[in-house]
């Protein structure tokens, strides 16, 4: 018999969180969505993003209808190459160097399109991202590195129109409420117990579904599983994802999966805060390193900036920040590439240093001037012929130095030269709960824990090493409604087992 107030309740107000209360509540289900922030800091990492969703489709013509506004002009000057479920897929093991999960995978990159698709029946509005992923040659818009689609409003238009959603259908919210652990009867999971202002709570529930995202925000937890170090990064995003109910799962015997030692890692400005600043969210990313050269200190490069497109590098560069003295970078461009340099490179918040001269700009920027000097002067002088195209992966290259550079090579000569300062800002850990494709937590030997569910950021075993950009909303909105369903299901099953006498 169900005693429980809720057939199913969620932990996490983020995406995958509201995509799993949607459709438990779709099913039929009493649903509860709790979350430890107080309101002002609704939707996690979420609200944070700029709310690009990595899908599929074939042409235009699948995403128009999806988009706030169809009749925007820009439509017709688009050239957007085909994505496949294959090419995602092929994207996902390539970065992930094969280790990705196959079954949640071919989930993933079967399912996003139509998931797409039921947001935007539920209310959810896409805009394309001209901004972040297309640049402007011959009139044309030529979107590049198979991210198109995102939330209208950023992340923080993605979590109002979740609320919107929620509230109309009727999922019951509440704030300030902590999962701290598994309420159990039977052994198994069945509601959970809460801190709230008002003390400790046990809250019933035929179901739980855990979306509470990684555990990025808890110094000791990084430097535990990242290693030596990771304490010291920036969090990119909200300083309530702290891993507690990631660690009550494994306490009841969930089996960990996925890369623990990995996190999603990129370049962030360096004179940001310790945690996300909810008004400045996304923006102090810098993301568009491959239009130049990254030095350290020393004035040194580390890394090939033009290895791919920036969404197949970014999301591991963080981590080689971190490694250089200081944990610093600068990001150097010249007069040629600063008129293409993203938006998030201008701006209030934005930390920039511009010099008439290299030596000029290493001595304001705080680098070592003979050694800016002596990379660029190689770099220059490594540079191949051949055209340069921002919106294909051009071969561009150097030649002759290490590491080199393999696309969008250009000679770093006319002045005023730009020097950005980066830091390693931390997005989320890899690391996290093994589920299978019904989204069903499975124990240390593989059979489901009855009555418990994840989505999102808490689940391992999708990315490894390094990860496809747009695939974090991606995943937590097709495991998030997968995870629902289940749990709805498993709740009416639960709620017409025969009392035991
Ligand atoms: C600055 C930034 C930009 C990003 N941009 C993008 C992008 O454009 N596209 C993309 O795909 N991904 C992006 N990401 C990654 C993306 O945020 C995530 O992959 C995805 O949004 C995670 O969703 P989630 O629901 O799993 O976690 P979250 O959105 O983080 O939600 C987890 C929620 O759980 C709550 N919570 C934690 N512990 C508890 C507890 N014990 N009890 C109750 N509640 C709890 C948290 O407060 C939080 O609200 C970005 C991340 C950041 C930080």
């Amino acid at each position: 018999m169900n005693a429980a107030a809720y057939d199913a309740i969620v932990v996490g107000s983020g995406n995958a969180g509201f995509c799993a209360a949607h459709a438990a509540r779709e099913c039929g289900a009493r649903v509860l969505l709790v979350e430890k922030a107080p309101r002002e800091w609704a939707g996690g990492n979420s609200a944070f993003t700029a709310g690009a969703i990595r899908t599929t489709y074939h042409s235009l013509d699948d995403l128009r209808p999806l988009l706030a506004d169809p009749g925007d002009e820009r439509l017709e000057r688009t050239e957007l190459p085909p994505y496949t479920p294959d090419d995602f897929l092929a994207d996902l093991r390539r970065v992930t160097e094969g280790r990705c999960d196959p079954e949640l995978s071919e989930i993933l990159v079967h399912d996003i399109a139509g998931t797409v698709r039921w947001l935007y029946d539920l209310g959810l509005r896409y805009v394309l991202l001209y901004e972040r992923q297309a640049y402007l040659s011959g009139g044309r818009y030529r979107f590049w590195g198979g991210l198109v689609l995102g939330a209208a409003g950023e992340g923080v238009g993605l979590i109002e129109a979740h609320a919107r959603i929620a509230e109309r259908n009727g999922v019951e919210i509440r704030y300030e409420t902590a999962a701290v652990d598994l309420l159990l009867e039977d052994g198994h999971p069945a509601g959970l117990v809460c801190v709230t202002p008002a003390g400790r709570e046990e809250i019933r529930a035929g179901a739980v579904v855990l979306a509470a995202g990684g555990f990025e925000a808890d110094p000791r937890l990084r430097a535990m599983y990242l290693g030596s170090g990771w304490d010291l990064a920036r969090v990119r995003g909200t300083p309530y994802n702290t891993g507690e109910a990631l660690q009550a799962a494994l306490a009841l015997g969930a089996q960990p999966a996925g890369h623990w030692s990995g996190c999603h890692s990129i370049a962030w400005d360096a004179q940001s805060p310790p945690h996300g600043d909810r008004t400045v969210r996304h923006r102090y990313s810098r993301q568009s390193y491959p239009l130049g050269i990254v030095v350290n200190r020393h004035g040194q490069r580390f890394l090939d900036e033009g290895a791919d497109f920036r969404n197949y590098t970014y999301a591991r560069y963080g981590a080689e920040i971190l490694k250089q003295p200081g944990a610093l970078a600068w990001q150097i461009f010249d007069a040629k590439t600063a008129p293409l340099l993203q938006a998030d490179y201008r701006g209030p918040e934005v930390t920039r240093v511009e010099a008439g001269s290299l030596r000029e700009l290493a001595e304001r920027a705080g680098i070592d001037p003979e050694g800016l000097e002596r990379t660029v002067e190689a770099f220059n002088a490594a540079v191949q012929p051949g055209a340069f195209d921002p919106a294909v992966k051009d071969g561009k290259r150097t030649a002759g130095i290490v590491p080199p550079k393999s696309n969008w090579a250009l000679p770093l000569d006319t002045p005023p030269y730009l020097a950005f300062p980066v830091t390693c800002g931390i997005t989320f850990t890899y690391g996290g709960l093994r589920i299978d494709g019904a989204a069903r937590v499975l124990d240390r030997s593989g059979r489901p824990i009855p009555g418990l569910f994840a989505a999102g950021e808490l689940v391992g075993g999708l990315f490894y090493h390094n990860y496809p950009g747009g695939s974090g909303l991606a995943a937590g909105a097709v495991f998030g409604r997968q995870a629902g369903r289940s749990a709805a299901e498993f709740a009416r099953q639960r709620a017409y087992r025969p009392a035991r006498v």
